[in-house]
């Protein structure tokens, strides 16, 4: 008679991931959307961010919104002066300053720039933890300390940035080095000249050489691509980037600005590429850190498509690439833990 082995039980810690990756989701953090109302035909695009709210509750299972906390003034004071901070919450910003915002200022706009922040701090302490999470906006990497840009009024990665910094020498000496991985298509000024001095923040920007700002300041590591750079040019620049960065720096924490703008058919962008282009970069940033064990926090930044429906795909590109890059995070930490 045939002897067939006998099918061995699924393991304890097989069992265990399995049922983990079944209940748990990815938490994504987001400031109400209808904080802050523009005048009707305002060239902001505000609705994006509904518009990918939606689609990410009722298209994504997986991920859990949860709406974010605003910034304390402390958080803020860790980046920006508190002359400032005082002239945006009481609206006494010079014309020029506000101006330069490109948002009339309204309480709304103080409390979604807050919001906004808490997000990406939410995000941060979340990526800590589990690896991966995200702020369904931010990104406004043109605020500078004393003074708001290009629709950013504080910068949300960079007080992110110090204050996981201060949460960490709570308990250690070590330094704790973060990476900024700014992939929006216009240049991360306002982060290059707060972390300029700073040897614990590599600041890293892939960013069209022609566009917005006009007046570049100097990162860590500039890259400026011609208009028109397509898929295959840009995605070897950002792999050169990334080994270069990586060759000078050890970090231990990455924020990735994961902007929609490098789109071809983005109204600001100035750069052709496609939607696949852009998931191939996406998963090749999480792929980097990934492969280095880094946990990452990714915001949203710019996307100002002629078609709002492309910009918000793009967006929902970048969360499936970074759902599965958190699976094989959390299979990983499984399996290091049953062991
Ligand atoms: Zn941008």
């Amino acid at each position: 008679m045939t002897q067939y082995p006998v099918p061995s039980s699924p393991s304890w810690s097989t069992l265990v991931k399995s049922l983990f990756l079944l209940v748990y989701f990815v938490k994504i953090f987001f400031a109400g959307t209808q904080l802050q109302t523009l005048p009707l035909g305002h060239r902001f695009p505000m609705s994006k961010y509904e518009l990918l709210k939606t689609r990410v509750s009722q298209e994504m299972a997986f991920i859990d919104l949860i709406e974010s906390k605003p910034a304390t003034e402390g958080e803020l004071a860790l980046v920006h002066s508190p002359s400032y901070i005082d002239q945006v919450f009481s609206g006494t910003l010079p014309s020029t300053v506000q101006k330069a915002i490109g948002f009339p200022w309204s309480l709304g706009m103080v409390d979604r720039a807050r919001c906004s922040t808490g997000a990406t701090i939410q995000a941060a302490r979340q990526a800590l933890k589990e690896g991966i999470s995200a702020n369904l906006a931010g990104g406004t990497h043109h605020a500078y300390a004393d003074q708001g840009g290009g629709f950013c009024v504080f910068n949300d990665v960079a007080v992110a940035t110090r204050l996981l910094q201060v949460e960490h020498h709570r308990t250690s000496a070590e330094p704790f080095n973060v990476a900024i991985v700014d992939l929006d298509v216009h240049q991360g000024n306002g982060s290059a000249r707060i972390f300029r001095e700073d040897q614990t923040v590599f600041t890293l920007s892939l960013h069209g050489a022609k566009n917005f700002p006009f007046e570049k300041e100097c990162s860590d590591l500039d890259v400026e691509l011609p208009d028109g750079t397509q898929d295959a040019a840009y995605l070897s620049a950002l792999a050169q980037a990334l080994r270069t960065m990586t060759s000078r720096f050890k970090p231990n924490f990455v924020f990735y600005l994961a902007g929609a703008d490098p789109y071809k058919g983005d109204r600001l962008g100035r750069l052709s590429l496609s939607m696949d282009g852009l998931r191939s970069r996406d998963e090749a940033v999480f792929l980097w850190a990934r492969e280095q064990g880094l946990p990452l926090a990714f915001v949203m930044a710019g996307g100002y498509g002629h078609d709002m429906q492309e910009t918000a795909q793009i967006q929902m590109n970048t969360f499936a690439s970074a759902y599965a890059t958190w699976l094989l995070w959390q299979s990983q930490r499984f399996s290091l833990e049953a062991n």
